[in-house]
């Protein structure tokens, strides 16, 4: 299966192979035909299976292909979790429309609104937004949704955790009734299927290696000590994998904060993302991340959720987290698209009750790490 034999045109094919994609993988080859024939979707697909191109690509030949049509307002809205993977969706939205002249504005909030606001005016066809903000410029008026033709809910599952129910609740309010609805989910727990159902029009189900089947292409190791020498057998383990580009899970925003200063003290140089960060410290740590500025970032949940590292090549849980679905999402921030990735988990007395829930999850018995003395 080529990308040609799913119908894209030139343009696209020709943005598809800079960006230098072979073959669609499983969640696009079946999502694509049935988006570009205006199907409505419920996807169950983790991040890493290639789940954003799955639904920019059709998105953009369909808009590509209707540009003709009168209508200036925003035509597709898509709603994510967190800001880092809002960026993210406008930027696959810039690099596989190319060739293309469509435009997409990214809506976030934790940042001034005037640049957002400037950005509308230049009425772009694709906006892509967190629900807060979104709202608010809806309410001073300053974005309509009634052209909408297309709605996308990314990462819904984390949406509803987060508390944004009623948010989406009234953004689908908003849209017109009469429009094409993806719906994608990390997972498709009863609560959130029902919910997806009652918003969709005869959806098509598409399942991609389901939440519980952690990448194969991770190497996965768990590392049993006491709590008060996490610290320094994560310096040694930094200091023993310089190479690496390295992601480490922390469980509270202080505790990142703390952790990049104990590395500091040892002249280890990590920057931390969390929700107590200002927008702007946020994605400067992740730009001076991703372009290999600094080698280790020290994250929380909510700012690692669905970011896309490319060649990160070890995850570190320093704290293991409480929710088991967590822990596959941590992992899957590397092995990547097919590349090889190491994740390791520090776990200590009290954690391992949540060891046990992680590894009934992903049916798997974590090897345990040697220590190197
Ligand atoms: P996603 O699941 O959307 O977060 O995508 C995960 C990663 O896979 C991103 O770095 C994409 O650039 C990459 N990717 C998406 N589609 C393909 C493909 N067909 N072949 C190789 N890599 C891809």
């Amino acid at each position: 299966m080529s990308f040609k034999d799913l119908g894209l045109s030139t343009a696209i094919i020709k943005a598809i192979s800079i960006a230098g994609y072979k073959n669609p993988t499983p969640i696009q080859y079946k999502a694509i035909p049935s988006i570009l024939k205006g199907k409505d979707i419920i996807g169950s697909a983790q991040t890493g299976t290639g789940k954003t191109a799955a639904f920019v690509i059709p998105i953009l030949q369909q808009l590509d292909k209707f540009k003709h049509q009168k209508k200036s307002g925003i035509k597709v809205l898509v709603i994510s979790p967190t800001r880092e993977l809002a960026f993210q969706i406008g930027d696959s939205f810039t690099k596989y429309g190319l060739f293309l002249s469509l435009s997409n504005k990214v809506i976030v909030g934790g940042v001034s609104q005037f640049k957002q606001i400037a950005d509308l005016k230049k009425k772009p066809e694709i906006v892509i937004a967190t629900p807060g903000r979104l709202l608010d410029l809806v309410n001073s008026g300053y974005i309509k949704l009634n052209d909408v033709q297309t709605l996308v809910l990314d990462e819904a599952d984390t949406m509803l955790d987060m508390g944004f129910v009623n948010d989406i609740k009234r953004i689908l309010k908003l849209v017109p009734k009469k429009r094409q609805t993806l719906f994608f989910s990390a997972t498709l727990p009863k609560g959130i299927k029902k919910f997806a159902l009652s918003i969709l029009n005869s959806p098509e189900e598409i399942v991609v290696a389901p939440i519980s089947s952690s990448a194969d292409t991770i190497e996965q190791f768990v590392c049993f000590l006491p709590k008060n020498e996490k610290k320094d057998f994560l310096m040694s383990f930094l200091k023993g994998s310089q190479k690496s580009r390295t992601l480490v899970f922390t469980k509270t925003k202080h505790g990142a904060d703390r952790l990049v200063k104990q590395l500091g003290n040892k002249s280890i140089k990590a920057l931390a993302i969390h929700g107590n960060k200002s927008q702007n410290a946020r994605q400067k740590a992740l730009n001076d991340f991703k372009a290999k500025h600094v080698s280790i970032l020290i994250a929380t949940d909510i700012a690692a959720r669905g970011i896309d590292i490319e060649g990160l090549t070890q995850v570190i849980n320093y704290e293991l987290p409480n929710i088991p679905e967590t822990y596959v999402h941590r992992i899957g921030r590397t092995g990547r698209a097919g590349i090889n990735g190491y994740a390791i988990s520090l776990c200590d007395n009290e954690e391992k009750k949540h060891l046990n829930a992680i590894e009934s999850l992903i049916g798997l018995r974590i090897p345990t790490y040697q220590q190197q003395h």
